[in-house]
């Protein structure tokens, strides 16, 4: 199928236009292009599981496994740092509970609860959600993470870096490592 062409000259001005809106225009604009405002308007049919005043939850049409659940704040957030502190409480209050209903009414075993935070975590949707997604043993869905070796002074500097950045006190960095070396010790022995 012929995709619709837009032309350099109509890209321009659209990102012109995006440009000069107001925080509350350009939030208007984002829920009209946003396949999940839709849904939580009523506007394109889903499968609802759940809904309260912050959140809807509904069946993912293209599971992971059967019972993939999908919530979905009613409001219109990108990324979890837009989220009030409150809303994102009220997101995993309810995570807990759709969780809690697949253990109790699908004979699951366990479930994952994944937010992809950013195009480089995977995120797909501009619109925040959280995927319950109900889990068997062997039931083919790997999340396999890998399991890096890494220096202590490394994990220790970015322990730091990480501390500062929730406004803590980092600890002192060590001297010397007190750990036996032992690249140090091969070339020792290498060179005897
Ligand atoms: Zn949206």
């Amino acid at each position: 199928m012929p995709e619709q062409q837009v032309s350099p000259e109509q890209l321009k001005a659209l990102q012109e236009k995006i440009k000069q809106m107001s925080p509350e225009e350009l939030k208007e604009f984002q829920k009209k292009q946003c396949v999940f405002c839709q849904i939580v308007a009523g506007k394109i049919q889903s499968r609802k599981i759940f809904e309260d005043e912050n959140v809807l939850a509904i069946l993912d049409i293209n599971p992971a496994n059967p019972g993939h659940i999908l919530l979905l704040t009613k409001e219109h957030y990108s990324i979890m740092p837009q989220l009030p502190d409150d809303e994102i409480a009220h997101v995993f209050m309810a995570a807990k509970s759709l969780s809690n209903s697949m253990l109790r009414g699908i004979e699951v075993q366990g479930t994952n609860i994944i937010v992809a935070n950013g195009v480089a975590a995977g995120q797909r949707a501009q619109h925040f959600m959280a995927h319950i997604i109900p889990r068997k043993e062997n039931d083919g869905i790997n999340f396999v993470l890998p399991q890096n070796s890494m220096q202590q002074a490394e994990i220790e500097a970015v322990g730091n870096k990480l501390i500062a950045a929730l406004g803590g006190t980092p600890k002192e960095a060590e001297k010397e490592s007190k750990g036996i070396n032992l690249d140090e010790i091969s070339k020792i022995l290498g060179a005897r």
